[in-house]
């Protein structure tokens, strides 16, 4: 990893990490006799109090279903939730509201875009390009597309260290791609890809792009004018907010002319037996109640986020990076996969003589919460020859102390395994 420069050094000292603790009750226990050190917040963050009371507010206030009832409780509740997309749009700075549709995460994300776009787009010979360091929710969906409209699936590979390099990429491109769905970071890897090139790339070419960006939200910056992808897709739970709530930003001309996802209340303009005239966007891919206290709680997630200067917390994140980086290397027998410069936030490790089960028990037991498995990314073990691997992920709230505590529980690891 590159060395960490002296402007990250200084603005991560800026970043009262201590401070930023004490929002977060979960961190505030004792797992197994220990106080608990949260490493896995590539799969969930931890929520600060602020998300928590704003959900809780919903249910004890202003409980009632949106978009339908003149009374007060259903017109606080509704203006709780489009205030939720404002803010949603303002973060990704999407130029529309329009754009900014509600979904359960990022996988109905793109299953929606594939159910969508994918069956009313894609023709027999067409193909669809995703890399090698998907996560599974963002494969499966363009199988399924694939083998209903007789679509192919092609694979950008990825090197040794875990990058998509441009010249791998502009390799597969071809006259057909009709669409690239690619992460902006790699939940296995850390890998931050160039997406920007590969955006202008797969343009040029005259397809459209769909980023997968649920490790990415709360690591790097994301302007989706900026980037001029034509989809994004992320989950609240990673940003510090509720499971269960996600976005699909869209290009509003092309959400447009999509044909819904699925039907239901909300969706409709009018109904008859014979004919139903489907509501504005984004409502028209909104079916059903949505979770609107999951939505409001999304709002105070990003209201959280956006109280501190992104700035400072990537910094931060990336100092603890560097130093996790380092500790890990000294330890010995530990491998670490995924070296890409410039990554983020994820740090991926085998150890000589323990399967990354028994390091995840161990490490527990020490009152660490590492991930261990294959991280939803089995293309990715493949392409090491490994069916999993340890992870270690930070949040905002991560401090040296943290890696201190985890490099000890490895320690242990090693006296029990050698
Ligand atoms: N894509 C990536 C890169 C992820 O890391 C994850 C979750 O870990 C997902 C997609 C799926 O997110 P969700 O389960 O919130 O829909």
């Amino acid at each position: 990893m590159n060395e960490v420069s002296p402007i990250v050094a200084a603005s991560s000292e800026a970043f009262d990490v201590q401070r930023v603790r004490e929002d977060f009750p979960a961190l505030h226990q004792d797992v197994h006799g220990k106080p608990l050190v949260y490493l896995d917040s590539a799969a969930t963050t931890l929520k600060p109090q602020s998300v928590i009371d704003a959900v809780d507010e919903v249910y004890a206030r202003d409980c009632a279903n949106i978009h339908r009832a003149v009374h007060l409780l259903s017109q606080r509740a509704t203006a709780r939730f489009e205030e939720a997309r404002e803010k949603v749009r303002a973060f990704l700075n999407a130029s529309k509201k329009t754009e900014i549709v509600f979904t359960r995460g990022t996988t109905e994300a793109i299953n929606l875009v594939s159910h969508s776009w994918g069956r009313s787009s894609l023709r027999e010979g067409d193909e669809v390009l995703v890399t090698e360091l998907e996560h599974h929710s963002n494969i499966v969906p363009w199988q399924i597309l694939c083998q209903q409209t007789g679509a192919k699936l092609v694979v950008v590979p990825m090197t040794d260290r875990g990058e998509v390099l441009r010249e791998a990429f502009e390799n597969k491109l071809s006259e057909r791609t009709r669409l690239v769905a690619m992460a902006h970071v790699s939940n296995a890897l850390g890998t931050v890809l160039p997406v920007s090139e590969l955006i202008a790339l797969a343009h040029e070419r005259g397809a459209l792009v769909l980023l997968d960006g649920a490790q990415a939200v709360s690591h790097v910056d994301v302007d989706v004018q900026a980037l001029d992808c034509d989809f994004y897709a992320f989950s609240g739970h990673k940003l510090y907010g509720p499971t269960g709530i996600g976005v699909l930003y869209g290009k509003e001309r092309l959400l447009d002319k999509m044909p819904p996802y699925q039907g239901g209340g909300d969706m409709i303009r009018s109904v008859t037996f014979e004919e139903t005239i489907y509501n504005d966007l984004p409502y028209k891919f909104e079916a059903g109640t949505p979770h609107i206290a999951g939505a409001v709680g999304l709002g105070a997630a990003i209201d959280y986020f956006s109280s501190f200067d992104a700035e400072l917390i990537h910094a931060h994140e990336n100092a603890v990076l560097h130093y996790a980086t380092e500790a890990l290397k000294a330890v010995p027998g530990l491998r670490l996969i995924g070296t890409a410069p410039g990554k983020v936030a994820a740090l991926s490790f085998l150890m000589e003589s323990a399967h990354p089960h028994d390091i995840g028990t161990i490490v527990d037991a020490e009152g660490v919460a590492i991930r261990t498995g294959h991280h939803c990314a089995q293309p990715v073990m493949e392409h090491f020859g490994i069916a999993a691997t340890a992870r270690a992920s930070l949040g905002m709230y991560n401090s040296r102390d943290d890696i201190d505590a985890l490099v000890a529980a490895l320690r242990k690891v090693r006296e029990l395994f050698g």
